[in-house]
């Protein structure tokens, strides 16, 4: 743990283990911080926000673009610390730590431009002005599916703002984490600027932070449960929140597009990170007649995925978290299979030779998936693509939109007034059209209905972390 700017060693506290979803070995431990330690971290910050909130936006930028920096130094260390804690391919590892290096980049940069504003008023002797302001201590969670970006995400619009910072990393990957603290510290944040409590059990931290009078402002990114649960502990104590949740993207694939250029995109996206992703597809809607090749292409593909430890450079598909994730996945590929699904690919989970105590389950591909379906309405998070059959646009926009998420959809046509027609219809918070990678620092990020609250990248990112002050003057 990271407190005040001192890493917490030796102490008489316990630690928890920290294991490779590839293979089950131990590789490392962290901290089991107790009340106390959080309530040193939020001091600290509470502290360090009389300062740090006077600096200047030049002077944070120069922390950040040094964490950037340093960053993109040591990426090949904090790809392999990912790999070897999350289970994803070193290949994608990297990529997520230079997604993640990206955030300090661009707020280092957004931090200077966080203007005001005057208004006219309707009398002739009175102006307004509007300005911003930090909205104090940040209290921030964050998940284990990308452990570093999603620490990156939150930590710098904060202290771009003029925040500080107290952080608890999942209870899978708190190695990532404490690497990106070693980042900031090297960077020279000033002491209680960003704070780490790491445990492994996260209810009793959520609850303090969720009532702490000196924390202001929520920032949360994991299952919609848990994020309506720590709302409900927020609500009383009116504290802001933002909030990244689940998701269950809709990809609508159209007759007039490309089914072969369509199954490469989408094969691509849907097992990133071995599906474990909240952006990544869970209802694939093919048009009929362009099913065959569509189907024909993916499945391919999917038969040429390798499944294996994330360190081994040819593997594509990594092992899942845990034993539960399997189970879940499994039961929606069962259930669908039992209500007339047809199995493509995969459809069971494996045990490695090597890594016999591996989470790892075969890519699988289900076409003729149905409304009565789990995987029709519950987020997978595994490997599983599961492919509906549709016959118009009306139709297939009511399918789409039949859902409590609206986080991320994809649509792929080569009909401009259909891709901006559909665009409009479906409410989802980012939509990729014939593109799967509709993410960026640059861009805001986030989802509608019970996918969340607010957004993370680009200049709503930082406004996250801002109160508005309105100046009027009789003159
Ligand atoms: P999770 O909700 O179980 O855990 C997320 C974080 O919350 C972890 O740090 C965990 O320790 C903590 N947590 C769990 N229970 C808590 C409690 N009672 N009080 C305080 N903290 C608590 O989710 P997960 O399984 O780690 O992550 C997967 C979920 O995250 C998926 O639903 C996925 O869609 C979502 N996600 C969303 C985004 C986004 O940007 N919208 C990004 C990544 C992941």
């Amino acid at each position: 743990m990271y407190i005040n700017g001192n890493w917490i060693e030796n102490t008489a506290l316990s630690h928890f283990a920290v294991t490779n979803p590839a293979n089950g070995e131990v590789i490392g431990e962290a901290l089991e911080c107790q009340e106390a330690e959080v309530e040193q971290a939020i001091q600290a910050a509470q502290q360090a926000f009389k300062t740090w909130s006077k600096t200047t936006a030049y002077q944070r930028s120069k922390c950040l673009y040094r964490a950037y920096e340093l960053m993109l130094e040591q990426k090949d260390a904090l790809a392999e610390l990912m790999t070897l804690e999350q289970g994803k391919p070193l290949k994608a590892a990297l990529n997520e730590v230079i997604y993640g290096a990206d955030f300090l980049l661009w707020y280092a940069e957004e931090a200077k431009r966080v203007y005001g504003e005057t208004i006219p008023s309707a009398r002739s002797d009175q102006r307004f002005w509007v300005n911003h302001k930090p909205v104090g201590v940040v209290a921030a969670i964050t998940p284990w599916n990308y452990p570093i970006s999603m620490i990156a995400r939150k930590i710098a619009p904060a202290v771009a703002a003029g925040c500080t910072v107290v952080l608890k990393p999942a209870e899978s990957t708190p190695l990532c984490a404490i690497a990106m603290f070693k980042i900031f510290e090297q960077a020279g944040f000033p002491a209680g600027v960003v704070n780490l409590v790491t445990a492994s059990n996260p209810a009793p931290i959520g609850t303090i932070f969720c009532a702490h009078p000196a924390v202001r402002k929520l920032t949360f990114t994991g299952s919609t449960a848990v994020g309506k649960h720590l709302a409900t502990l927020a609500a009383p104590h009116l504290k802001r929140v933002s909030m990244e949740l689940g998701g269950h993207a809709p990809a609508i694939v159209f007759e007039d597009a490309d089914p072969v250029h369509a199954a490469k995109g989408l094969s691509l996206v849907k097992f990133l990170n071995t599906g474990q992703a909240c952006i990544s597809p869970n209802r694939i809607f093919v048009h009929r007649s362009i099913a065959d090749p569509f189907l024909a292409e993916f499945s391919k593909r999917v038969d040429a995925m390798p499944v294996g430890d994330g360190m081994n450079p040819s593997v594509r598909i990594g092992p899942l978290i845990n034993q539960a994730a399997i189970d879940k996945v499994d039961t929606q590929v069962k259930d669908a299979i039992s209500k007339g699904a047809t199995l493509l690919n995969g459809g069971e989970a494996v045990i490695l030779e090597g890594c016999e105590k591996g989470h790892f389950y075969r890519p699988t591909l289900l076409s003729n998936v149905t409304p009565e379906m789990k995987i029709y309405r519950e987020e997978t998070f595994g490997p599983v693509a599961a492919v509906i059959i549709f016959d118009t646009e009306d139709e297939v926009l009511e399918m789409a939109n039949d859902t409590h998420y609206g986080l991320a959809a994809y649509l792929y046509t080569n009909n401009l007034s259909r891709a901006m027609r559909v665009f409009e219809a479906l409410e989802f918070g980012i939509i990729g059209i014939n593109d799967i990678n509709p993410t960026s620092a640059a861009a805001p990020f986030g989802g509608m209905q019970e996918s969340g609250l607010g957004r993370e990248g680009a200049k709503e990112g930082i406004f996250e972390y801002l109160e508005t002050k309105l100046g009027g003057v009789a003159i």
